[in-house]
């Protein structure tokens, strides 16, 4: 890839890209040309994930780290990891996430607080992190992976909704601090995108006809839908973009 959405030579971390969306984009970022840092916390599942990546790129242009994003300590021996032993980190996707479906007057305490720090505060803990090397160096990209839930609620997912929407003034708060500084830090909102974490969706008639229905573009995302708006978020063609959370939904958050 050639032009302002050459990555060629630049590091990027993708949290939870051990497998799904994250892995797409991990994938993206790579082909555009992005020494790449897999990532996750299962090490055996990271370490197949970085065999078979590495298998289709140059040598050294994938590297895998595995640390818990809600843990501040290791987020922050995670970024030192990466920019000692990998280079400077110049993009990073705060893309690790989890789901808990039960409605809201069952949610336990603990579930809540195990969604909002896996979804929410893993960007503020590796952002924070990220972003010390990038406003010392001048230049950074950040890219939140929100949701359609950033803007729409549904009912049994109280939890994600609230961190989804809470990641996009995450990246406007980012913004405000850190545009001047050189970073540009953006959300892209994927639409329902067919994962391992939405096969029962899928596989539910009901849902998946809703989903169909209620999407304009009438199919479900695929992971690949989101690799192109990423590599724009992390190249030097977005570098005027800032605190935007754009969606990638097929038209679903613009009807009704
Ligand atoms: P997924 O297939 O379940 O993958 C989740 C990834 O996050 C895995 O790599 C997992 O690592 C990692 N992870 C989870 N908790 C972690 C923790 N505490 N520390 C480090 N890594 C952790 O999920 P997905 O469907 O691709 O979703 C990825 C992101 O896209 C999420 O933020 C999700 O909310 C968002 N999203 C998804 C959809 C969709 O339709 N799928 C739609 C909109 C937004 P391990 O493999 O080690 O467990």
């Amino acid at each position: 890839m050639s032009g302002m959405f050459d990555l060629t030579g630049r590091v990027a971390l993708v949290t939870g890209s051990s497998r799904g969306i994250g892995n797409a984009l991990a994938r993206g970022l790579a082909q555009a040309g992005a020494t790449v840092v897999l990532h996750g916390i299962d090490s055996a599942r990271l370490a197949s994930a970085e065999a078979v990546m590495a298998a289709d790129f140059s040598q050294g242009q994938i590297r895998s780290v595995a640390f818990d994003v809600t843990n501040d300590v290791a987020a922050a021996e995670g970024i030192a990891w990466i920019e000692s032993n990998v280079g400077p980190l110049e993009i990073l996707v705060n893309n690790a996430g989890i789901q808990h479906r039960v409605p809201l007057l069952e949610l336990d305490i603990k579930d809540w607080d195990r969604v909002i720090s896996t979804d929410l505060t893993s960007a503020f803990l590796v952002g924070r992190e990220a972003a010390r090397g990038m406003l010392e160096r001048g230049h950074g990209k950040i890219i939140n992976i929100c949701s359609v839930q950033t803007d729409l609620a549904r009912p049994t997912i109280a939890a994600y909704t609230a961190a989804k929407g809470g990641l996009r003034n995450l990246t406007r708060a980012m913004t405000a601090e850190w545009a001047s500084g050189g970073l540009q830090i953006n959300g892209i909102a994927p639409g329902y995108i067919h994962t391992e974490m939405t096969q029962n969706l899928v596989d539910d008639e009901k849902f998946n006809a809703w989903i169909l229905g209620r999407t304009p573009a009438n199919r479900w995302g695929t992971v690949e839908d989101l690799a192109g708006p990423a590599i724009w978020l992390a190249s030097d063609a977005s570098n005027f973009v800032n605190g935007q959370t754009i969606f990638i939904d097929g038209g679903m958050t613009v009807v009704v």
